[in-house]
């Protein structure tokens, strides 16, 4: 059967595995990130040998997707500066002769979804993870969404709740949706982390109020089907009754469809065990060996 490899990769980890067409992950590891030369290698090393017939990589960002592009494959300006610039396929590219595909890590968690998970079938969808950061994963008429460079979304701006007084942790942006409800956020604004606050229901009610507002906003202008959650702030699963009942308060009776008549199907957790993203980079493997007609459907 043939091989697919994929790469998950992370600002502080790069998951590398082998799959088969239908998700199945045969094998899984993971390389710390470290200096980009030093990491690559690495990978390179773990991928030497296995025969996969093409690679996909799902990567952090902000990165150049667009094919065409003159720094199509660099990642672009990240904190990260040892990784500023850097061009990442043609290093994987050099060290790995085999066709491949490159999108967003949560571009890749939503093609996961879309292919193997809980949106199969389905041609819009968006995946947010809300993490050590909030990404925003948008598929549009089965194929993934770059627009001029890729989505940004986890810095949509929100309102502030009166009562919260937290600055916010973005640097760019006073009330971004990153800056106010990823995990980071919650430590800082709560003084503990995000794991230990399981118990105060103030928390979770705030938390639940910037992702429905987010909920809202998305829902009023790219109208997906399902609306997946995933990330580890979304263990917390007490999260999911709190944000469908504000998402349908907020959106007030304004839009009435099937899908938002069944908040508990719309709403949902991500399903393939926090293997989305390295499922979505098989499946970009798979794109990268047809050629370039990234359609699901
Ligand atoms: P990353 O975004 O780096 O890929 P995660 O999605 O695991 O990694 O997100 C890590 C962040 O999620 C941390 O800020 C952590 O505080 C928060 N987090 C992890 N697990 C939980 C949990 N069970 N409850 C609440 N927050 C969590
Ligand atoms: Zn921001």
């Amino acid at each position: 059967m043939k091989k697919y490899g994929a790469l998950e990769a992370g600002g502080t980890k790069m998951v590398c595995a082998l799959g088969l067409s239908d998700g199945t992950i045969l094998d899984q590891t993971s390389i710390p990130t470290t200096t980009p030369e030093e990491t690559v290698n690495r990978i390179a090393d773990y991928f030497r040998g296995t025969e996969i017939v093409a690679l996909g990589v799902a990567t952090f960002g902000p990165v150049d997707v667009k094919k065409g592009s003159p720094t199509y494959g660099r990642i672009l300006n990240t904190p990260k500066l040892a990784w500023q610039n850097y061009d990442l396929l043609s290093a994987l590219k050099q060290r790995i002769p085999v066709p491949m595909e490159i999108d967003t890590d949560v571009n890749g968690s939503c093609l996961g979804e879309l292919t193997f998970g809980c949106a199969k079938g389905l041609d819009s969808v968006i995946y947010i993870t809300i993490g050590t950061g909030v990404g925003v994963g948008i598929a549009i008429n089965g194929q993934l969404m770059h627009g001029m460079l890729h989505p940004e979304a986890g810095h949509i701006l929100l309102n502030k709740h009166p009562k919260d007084t937290y600055k916010g942790k973005c640097p760019f942006h006073p009330n971004c949706m990153e800056g106010l409800c990823a995990g980071p956020a919650n430590e800082e604004r709560w003084g503990a982390k995000a794991e230990t606050l399981q118990d105060r229901q103030e928390v979770w009610e705030l938390e639940a109020y910037y992702i429905a507002q987010a909920a809202v906003n998305f829902i009023c202008t790219l109208s997906p089907r399902k609306i997946i959650l995933g990330g580890g702030v979304m263990h917390q699963e007490q999260l999911f009754p709190l944000i469908r009942q504000k998402t349908k308060e907020m959106l007030n009776g304004y839009i009435d469809t099937a899908e938002l008549r069944d908040m508990e199907n719309y709403i949902v957790p991500a399903s393939l065990h926090d293997d989305q993203g390295i499922m979505g980079a098989v499946q970009l493997a798979k794109w990268a060996e047809n050629g370039t007609d990234n359609r699901v459907f």
